[in-house]
């Protein structure tokens, strides 16, 4: 494809030269014309070629736009189905913007009921996803930070993102934002030769740039401020803390967690006596976490407080193995190594965690076992795992102490967004908190097996040294007994060569000479049972919001008009999993009358009454509409209670994606549903167990089709 991309757009570039000078007869002819020194004829056929070249230059221009994938109709595309699924979100209060009636603040929303419903049932699936089933540790702590904490992990210093200011009005842009903006934008025409390649590699490398290597990508492609085109300064870093102080004298400084990981470190010691001082093993926090966003965009993908969920894994940093690797060894993804990006093809490729692994692409078992479970986490909350990647930092993207780290990214109509980071963060964190606060943030690991090492053993001899230096002996002593091995066998050299040697007490505690029968310096044999460590941890962070709307993306459709309705009657629809969707079942009477409400209400209270959150819509509209404003929020199934009910006591039961429907007995409702909502039972699988009602049945009669088309509105 890049070949091809190569040649249409040299092409392109070659017609529109083309066509450019053509354009340029066309003037000088019109001139000629009206001094008479050329026939209108003459004019009119160059007016012909020029719109027979402008043909052929649309024609290649158009092939150009469908290589590039972001071609102005792409753009408008996604511009438009990001729109209408932002119109959806708003319009059933999923998410809104914080604090409207006094104009808004930027990067600050609020979820209304079905969105905090999707969130929590995405947060319930998390903990039992993740904690529950790997045994982990959870904690709760504060958001409000004493300030040492932030220092010794190095946020206070350096957690920050590079800025520039616009030099007419003051404006804060996020420098790289600005930059990839622009770089963006030129790939999207046609670029004389190495220029893309050029081009693509800055951006594949965008978010290693420091500040000046960024200034200077800034000043080389003249990037200027957006809304006004004034000219910026140069980058500087700007922290993103909430910063303070904690108590009425206001004089302890304090901060807003950037992270709720802190948190768990600074437990670490009470979490591993816990654990009955064992390693391996997790703990995890979900909560807020806030960062004061140099420019949030892109609705909640990027705002100033968001909820995140944390696990660190700690575990021996020479056995990073995992015993439930074989698990996840065959699942297969899109993985986008270091290398691939930087390589010319820059594409992901589709391969399982036991070669990544085994290829040492991925560094770890550990770090590729918790890469398998996002995975797992993601497909299972609605994420399309076609449009989900695994990308490697970057050698100088990551932090100087991480070790290997992966972004798991989603695509959405912004682009590929990082959802979920996965960082072999090595023993950093703990050893940091250990230097600031003097306090032991190791672990005991046991072997498997008592290991002997040998080991120089310096051994004074008390009674000779206590003789010969007498008040300088306890000096002697501890001098002998501290020195390094390198010292020691020096000594030991110069014992046996010429029975004396020269030792220096530290801080000037004098110079002595030892004799060979003072001190025995020998290499021994001892038995270990183990050693004392300082874990390294592999931390998975998960941004839910970006998650969540990510997900939004992934399950919005619009169902088609059936025939004989009208255009405007094309209904939106969230196919949510069971497992996330707000409200599990809706419950209808077919006709508003009080016989079937009193059922409905029966029915609703029993699916409430065994955990399925249900909604009751005994409203007049038809039954069409009533499915379509359901289908709006995601609810998976529906119930009518019609005519039969009454008679047989069954219901309609039909599933939101195929519209499908089967009579079901009231007495079996509540089990198959809890079933269905927890994913544990497939429609198809109640669809074989129940007679299908069909269209005859009247509720399907009433909405008037029993298929559905579906449109996909996002390429
Ligand atoms: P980080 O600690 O920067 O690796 O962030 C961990 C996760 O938090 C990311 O993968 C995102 O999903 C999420 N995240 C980070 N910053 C923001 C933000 N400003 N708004 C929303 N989510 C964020």
């Amino acid at each position: 494809m890049g070949e091809e991309l190569g040649e249409v757009e040299k092409e392109v570039l070659e017609a529109q030269a083309v066509a450019d000078e053509q354009g340029n007869n066309v003037r000088a002819l019109k001139a000629a014309v009206k001094k008479g020194e050329k026939t209108k004829e003459e004019l009119n056929e160059a007016i012909a070629l020029l719109k027979k070249l402008k043909l052929e230059l649309d024609g290649k221009r158009k092939r150009f736009d469908e290589l590039v994938g972001g071609g102005s109709a792409s753009s408008v595309n996604k511009e438009a189905f990001r729109r209408a699924v932002g119109n959806a979100l708003e319009r059933r209060m999923f998410i809104t913007q914080s604090f409207s009636i006094y104009g808004g603040t930027a990067g600050l929303f609020d979820y209304g009921p079905p969105g905090c419903a999707v969130k929590s049932n995405i947060q319930d699936f998390w903990k039992r996803h993740f904690i529950l089933e790997e045994n982990m540790l959870e904690i709760e702590g504060p958001a409000v930070t004493p300030a040492p904490v932030l220092k010794a992990s190095g946020h206070v210093e350096r957690f920050t993102d590079l800025m520039v200011k616009d030099a007419g009005n003051g404006e804060c842009h996020r420098a790289d934002h600005l930059l990839e903006d622009v770089l963006k934008k030129m790939l999207a025409n046609p670029l004389d030769g190495g220029k893309r390649k050029e081009i693509e590699n800055v951006l594949a490398r965008l978010d290693e740039l420091g500040a000046q290597e960024l200034g200077a990508q800034l000043k080389k492609y003249e990037v200027k401020a957006p809304d006004t085109n004034n000219e910026i300064s140069d980058p500087f870093p700007f922290n993103l803390m909430f910063a303070t102080s904690i108590g009425p004298r206001g004089d302890v400084q304090g901060y807003l967690r950037p992270e709720t990981a802190q948190g768990i470190f600074v437990n670490f010691p009470q979490l591993l006596y816990y654990n009955g001082n064992k390693l391996p093993f997790a703990a995890a926090q979900l909560g807020q976490s806030f960062r004061n966003e140099i420019s949030p965009q892109q609705g909640i993908l990027r705002v100033r407080e968001f909820t995140q969920g944390e696990i660190e894994h700690f575990v021996d940093p020479e056995h990073k193995d995992h015993p439930k690797f074989s698990r996840v060894a065959d699942l297969e993804m899109l993985v986008f190594s270091r290398e691939k990006q930087v390589s010319d093809v820059k594409r992901p490729v589709t391969m399982k965690l036991g070669d990544a692994v085994k290829s040492g692409i991925m560094d770890n078992e550990t770090i590729a076992y918790f890469i398998g479970r996002v995975y797992t986490f993601m497909v299972a909350i609605g994420i399309n795992p076609e449009r989900m990647r695994f990308r490697q930092h970057l050698e100088h993207e990551m932090a100087h102490y991480a070790e290997d780290c992966w972004d798991c990214e989603v695509e959405s109509s912004y682009g590929w967004i990082e959802c979920v980071g996965i960082a072999d963060r090595s023993a950093y964190d703990l050893k940091q908190h250990a230097a600031a606060t003097n306090k032991e943030m190791g672990a005991w690991i046991t072997f498997d097996k008592p290991k002997f090492v040998e080991e120089l053993v310096v051994e004074p001899i008390s009674k000779v040294l206590g003789k010969a230096f007498r008040k300088d002996a306890k000096t002697v002593v501890s001098a002998l007994k501290t020195m390094t091995e390198e010292n020691a066998l020096k000594m030991k050299a110069e014992l046996e060569k010429s029975g004396e040697a020269n030792l220096k007490a530290f801080c000037d505690g004098g110079d002595f000479v030892i004799k060979k029968d003072m001190v025995k310096i020998e290499r021994e044999t001892k038995k270990v049972s183990g050693k004392f460590i300082t874990p390294g941890v592999i931390e998975p962070s998960f941004g839910i919001g970006r998650i969540l709307y990510c997900m939004f993306e992934h399950t919005y459709y619009v169902r088609e008009s059936a025939e004989g309705e009208k255009e405007d009657d094309k209904k939106v629809v969230f196919k949510f999993t069971p497992l996330v969707a707000p409200t599990k079942c809706t419950v209808f009477p077919l006709l508003q009358k009080e016989e079937f409400n009193v059922v409905c209400r029966d029915v609703c209270n029993s699916l409430v009454d065994s955990g399925l959150s249900t909604i009751i819509d005994v409203t007049g509209t038809s039954i069409g509409r009533r499915y379509a404003r359901t289908d709006e929020l995601g609810v998976p199934f529906a119930v009518t209670v019609d005519h039969d009910t009454l008679e047989d006591n069954t219901v309609t039961l039909r599933e939101r994606d195929t519209c499908s429907q089967v009579r079901i007995p009231i007495s079996d409702l509540c089990a198959t549903l809890k079933n269905l909502s927890s994913m544990k039972t497939k429609w198809e699988e109640v669809q074989a167990q129940y007679p299908s009602q069909g269209g005859s049945a009247s509720a399907a009669k009433e909405e008037n089709r029993t298929e559905a088309t579906y449109s996909l509105r996002c390429p």
